[in-house]
């Protein structure tokens, strides 16, 4: 199904709970729907190509963009700045959907310029299990991952604004549940409103009298 409005489906949690897995389980899922490829600071993980999962800039390209007004949301995130290019959402126009995996600070943001999006976070199931994920990942030294699990509890303080809270225990259940939230979300009243209007108005005038002769 293509679209004028895609749907905005903005993911966020605490660093390790599992937005980065089911975001890519979700994308896997539902055919048509793109990931929101940010602009960071941060270095490339080992795993990670400039593109892919993100375009790495250096601090002064990306404090450069900010003046020129270039990104739709901008935050600094464990001491790397991170961004929405305007320019990212307008290429992706006619797809079904757009992922944003953002922090809260990103999620205020957009959710203040599309009060529609969908705003999703993702809970680990307990602390002790988010620590031995974020440690899992093998990604960062022990400092990264100390720093992130300090900042985790003060990220969970702004579930308030997110619609929908998923408990990323079990994996393929976690991954349901987040493609179950999309879908119902596809067909919200307000969504298909203008589809439903259009067949009332062909009716309309499919039964209006035929004109005289
Ligand atoms: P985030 O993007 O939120 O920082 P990731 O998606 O990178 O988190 O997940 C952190 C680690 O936890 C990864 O090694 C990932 O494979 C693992 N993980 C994610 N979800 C689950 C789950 N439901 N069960 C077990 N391990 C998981
Ligand atoms: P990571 O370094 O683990 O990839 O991401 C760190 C944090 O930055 C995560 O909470 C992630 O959601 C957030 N993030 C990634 N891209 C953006 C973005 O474009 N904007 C904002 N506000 N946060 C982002």
């Amino acid at each position: 199904m293509s679209n004028e409005r895609p749907l905005l489906l903005i993911i966020s949690s605490p660093s390790g709970a599992g937005k980065t897995t089911l975001t890519a389980r979700l994308l896997a899922e539902v055919k048509g729907l793109t990931f929101s490829i940010s602009h960071t600071t941060r270095k490339p993980r080992h795993n990670e190509t400039d593109g892919k999962e993100y375009h790495f800039v250096s601090r002064d390209e990306f404090e450069k963009l900010i003046e020129q007004g270039s990104f739709l949301e901008w935050a600094e995130v464990h001491g790397n700045l991170y961004g929405t290019s305007k320019a990212e959402i307008h290429s992706r126009k006619s797809d079904r959907g757009i992922v944003f995996d953002i922090d809260h600070q990103g999620a205020r943001q957009i959710k203040c310029a599309a009060p529609d999006s969908v705003a999703v976070f993702i809970l680990p199931p307990n602390m002790k299990v988010l620590e031995q994920r974020l440690r899992g990942r093998a990604s960062e030294d022990e400092e990264t991952v100390q720093r992130r699990f300090g900042v985790a509890k003060r990220e969970i303080e702004h579930y308030g604004l997110f619609d929908y809270v998923l408990v990323n225990a079990e994996l393929e259940e976690a991954t349901r549940k987040l493609t179950s939230i999309f879908l119902a979300e596809e067909c919200r009243r307000s969504r298909v409103a203008a589809l439903a209007e259009q067949f009332l108005a062909e009716g309309r005038l499919r039964s209006a009298p035929l004109p005289k002769p």
